[in-house]
């Protein structure tokens, strides 16, 4: 039983929660290099680190009924289609 984001239903119990992701932005991590440290042994071979990248952070995910989730779903698709 959970409140619909977007309908502020009150969902019946065992109605599935679907989770919508309502807003992502972009991220960019950075490659990090490691901190050379003083070493006593040198036989290990230093890895390469965090090499970084990019990908997208969700910023806020609401509970929705299969309904909304639905809907939501098929707007957002929308944005992708022009008639
Ligand atoms: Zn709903």
């Amino acid at each position: 039983m959970f409140r619909c984001h977007f309908c502020q239903q009150v969902t019946p119990p065992r109605t599935t929660r679907h989770s919508v992701v309502i807003e992502t932005r972009e991220k960019t991590y950075e490659s990090r290099r490691r901190e050379p440290k003083r070493r006593r042994f040198q036989d290990r071979e230093e890895t390469g680190g965090d090499r970084g990248g990019s990908g997208v952070e969700i910023i806020q995910e609401v509970d929705a009924c299969p309904e909304c989730a639905a809907k939501h779903e098929a707007t957002a698709k929308l944005q992708h289609t022009s008639d």
